[in-house]
């Protein structure tokens, strides 16, 4: 069993990681940065998203663990006290894995520029600078409408309860394979209209948003702002590859859910 650990720079997680090393140590457990089979990230879910990017290049051969140190995250289930539990499961090698969806981004230019592919665990948007943002929204090769607003969003399951939850989105099990476009502030009156409720596209579907030349766009990817011109249009489907996670144990959903957004009733 190789290791990595990917953790913020917090004062709590820093002792998190001190007391790790030293279980996975005595339990035999061989870290490995380059090549590792489990990644446990300590911290929140942001430090789990950049794991995330940093081993997004090996993917089917890396399951992912996350122990938060702050609030109980979506990625980030494991407590900072259930550490040897850990690690003993991990020397077991007892656990399951389950995977989830994954968001595939292509950006494909106006000039002879090659296109540019990203994966995003949480999401991907786009926006404008001060000006209305104009995009043609296609599903699959369909003009569906035309978008006026800040900007457009689209969130994988897992990350429905991030940004997207934010722009109203709906929350998705992440046991649906299936992304969602969600409108950020669009324009709709007698002469700009747009559906105006998030929608949810199949597995064989794709989104393809044609975009007007200009220079201030911002494309992000998770954590990562690309700011780019001479952008033709984004691609974005359902990735073939998808994000693992050791799991050791049942972790419910809607319960999460509740915890994060409702709390005690
Ligand atoms: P950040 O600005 O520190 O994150 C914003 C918040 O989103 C943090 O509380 C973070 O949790 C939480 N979060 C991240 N992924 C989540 C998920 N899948 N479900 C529920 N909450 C989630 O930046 P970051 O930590 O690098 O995370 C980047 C993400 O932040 C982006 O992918 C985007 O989804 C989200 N974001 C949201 C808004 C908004 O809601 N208006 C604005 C910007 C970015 P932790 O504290 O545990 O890290
Ligand atoms: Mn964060």
């Amino acid at each position: 069993m190789r290791v990595a650990v990917v953790y913020n720079q917090q004062k709590q997680t820093i002792d998190v990681v001190q007391h790790l090393l030293k279980l996975l140590k005595k339990a035999d457990i061989q870290l490995d940065e380059r090549e590792p089979e489990i990644v446990i990230s300590v911290g929140g879910d942001g430090t789990l998203l950049s794991a995330f990017h940093r081993y997004s290049h090996r993917l089917k051969d890396v399951s992912f663990l996350g122990i938060h140190t702050g609030h109980l995250g979506f990625y980030t289930d494991w407590r900072d006290y259930e550490l040897e539990e850990l690690v003993e499961s991990l020397k077991n090698n007892r656990g399951q894995s389950v995977s989830y969806p994954l968001l595939d981004v292509v950006i494909r230019y106006l000039n002879d520029k090659p296109d540019r592919h990203f994966l995003a665990l949480n999401e991907s948007t786009i926006k404008r600078g001060s000006r209305t943002m104009v995009a043609d929204v296609y599903i699959k090769e369909e003009l569906f409408e035309r978008f006026r607003g800040d900007g457009l969003s689209v969130s994988t399951p897992t990350g429905s309860t991030a940004y997207n939850k934010s722009v109203g989105g709906a929350v998705l099990h992440p046991s649906i394979n299936a992304i969602q476009l969600a409108e950020i502030a669009s324009l709709n009156n007698r002469v700009f209209r747009t559906l105006g409720s998030p929608i949810i596209i199949a597995a064989n579907e794709w989104l393809e948003i044609r975009l007007q030349d200009s220079n201030d766009y911002l494309i992000t990817v998770d954590s990562l702002d690309i700011q780019q011109d001479e952008i033709d249009a984004i691609f974005y489907r359902i990735a073939d590859e998808r994000i693992q996670f050791a799991s050791y144990r049942h972790m419910h959903f809607w319960h999460r859910v509740k915890d994060a957004f409702i709390g005690d009733t």
